[in-house]
């Protein structure tokens, strides 16, 4: 998106635009939710990532091994080299899921899954058709996650599952976080935990996982509590892509990259921009964010270039459709300052806030269209800008 936006703005002549990736699986994530109830497949959700790149721009496949910070220079794992005047960081969060005690051990891909990668998402479709009766924990081992609220979708369309195939009364749904609440913001947490307690999913929080056995089918927290399970669908820890890390003065301790959170500059040097779930920055790492931080990123590049001041205007827009399972969806939107509200999306007249409806549902499927022929090309959502909309918004009141 940025690399396309980008070659929009400058002619050949005046910029060279190489865009880097290890592989040439362009995955659209979103659609990993509905892969283990057998609503879509990984071949309707992955392309070829030349096909993504307008004409004019390079696509060099190789791992980045680390960054020069000071040479400005991306040092590539097949041993050359390529030199930036600007960097762009887009390389996402990467699963550690060797950070949890036990979790990649004995019943890991047997009865502990996560649906955040294509082949565990694929495994879990057979492990849940197979399952006839028990304790289906669902569990986030800890913050930050890519699409926070994509684990209580998935509980929701657990529960829709299980339903459609006449077994829900034989099923136990647990929603494990270690979050004091269904999800970080008082009114959607608020509105989210009714809805777990409507669908009968049980809710456990504050629950920092340490150890998973698949052994004796449990979780264990640090404090010493436990939650059994027949099978576990588990969102491993997060943390920045590894090079991130071999890249002296470029990242945190988790190799995300420390960025202006209203410019999107990085902290490590002026020419390195960041974008998506690389950056440190205090809003979800979600697609949603990604595309409106592209508006903001491309402009304060433009700046750069010619040695004016930066805009320091993101304002942590994040827009996110939740499944809820029976063909429909809620929707949130939100930013640093404001916290997902009621109301309507992005007016008074518009898509209903917080609430269940069959148009959230419609607009989650049509959203894969709009991935690949709006925001990738780098197109504009008409009526989506990267500012957070107010009007429609109801005033939170939370009891
Ligand atoms: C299950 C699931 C559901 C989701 N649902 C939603 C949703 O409903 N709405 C929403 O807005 N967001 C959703 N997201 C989040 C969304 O997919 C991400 O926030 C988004 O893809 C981030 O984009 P990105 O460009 O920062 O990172 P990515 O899309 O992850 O891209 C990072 C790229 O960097 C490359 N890379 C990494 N390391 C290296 C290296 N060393 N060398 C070369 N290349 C490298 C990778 O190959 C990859 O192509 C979901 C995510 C998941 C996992």
């Amino acid at each position: 998106m940025t690399a396309n936006r980008l070659r929009r703005l400058y002619s050949a002549d005046e910029a060279e635009i190489v865009v880097v990736d290890q592989d040439d699986r362009h995955l659209y994530q979103p659609g990993l939710l509905f892969m283990p109830f057998g609503l879509t497949h990984v071949e309707d959700i992955v392309r070829p990532r030349g096909r993504q790149l307008h004409d004019g721009i390079s696509y060099r496949q190789s791992a980045v091994d680390s960054v020069d910070i000071i040479d400005d220079q991306v040092l590539l794992a097949d041993g050359t080299s390529l030199e930036y005047d600007v960097l762009v960081v887009a390389t996402g969060a990467v699963l550690v899921p060797e950070e949890t005690e036990g979790l990649t051990g004995p019943g890991w891909m047997e009865k502990v899954f996560t649906f955040y990668t294509p082949e565990g998402a694929a495994a879990l479709e057979a492990a849940l058709a197979a399952f006839d009766a028990g304790r289906v924990v669902i569990n986030i081992i800890d913050m930050p996650i890519k699409c926070p609220i994509a684990p209580l979708e998935f509980a929701f369309l657990a529960d829709w599952y299980f339903t459609e195939r006449k077994m829900r009364d034989r099923v136990q749904l647990t929603f494990v976080t270690p979050l004091d609440g269904a999800f970080t913001k008082p009114v959607a947490s608020q509105q989210l935990a009714g809805m777990l307690a409507e669908k009968h999913i049980e809710l456990v929080t504050e629950f920092n996982t340490g150890e998973v056995d698949g052994v004796e089918g449990k979780l264990v927290s640090y404090d010493g509590r436990e939650v059994p399970f027949d099978l576990a669908v588990v969102i491993p820890a997060h943390g920045g892509a590894e090079y991130v890390g071999r890249s002296e003065g470029l990242g945190d301790e988790l190799n995300f990259v420390p960025t202006d959170m209203r410019t999107l500059q990085s902290k490590a040097r002026p020419n390195i921009f960041v974008i998506g779930d690389a950056t440190d920055v205090p809003t979800s790492k979600a697609g949603s964010v990604t595309h409106f931080e592209g508006d903001v990123l491309v402009e304060n590049i433009v700046h750069f270039l010619v040695g004016d001041e930066l805009e320091a205007v993101f304002d942590g827009h994040a827009n996110c459709f939740i499944e809820t399972g029976f063909h429909k969806a809620l929707l949130i939107d939100f930013n640093y300052e404001t916290e997902p509200l009621t109301g309507h999306f992005p007016t008074k007249v518009g898509l209903p806030l917080l609430k269940e409806s069959r148009l959230n549902h419609l607009g989650k499927l049509m959203f894969q269209w709009f991935y690949w022929h709006s925001l990738l090309p780098g197109r504009d959502i008409p009526g989506i800008g990267a500012a957070m909309p107010t009007a429609g918004k109801t005033p939170a009141s939370v009891d």
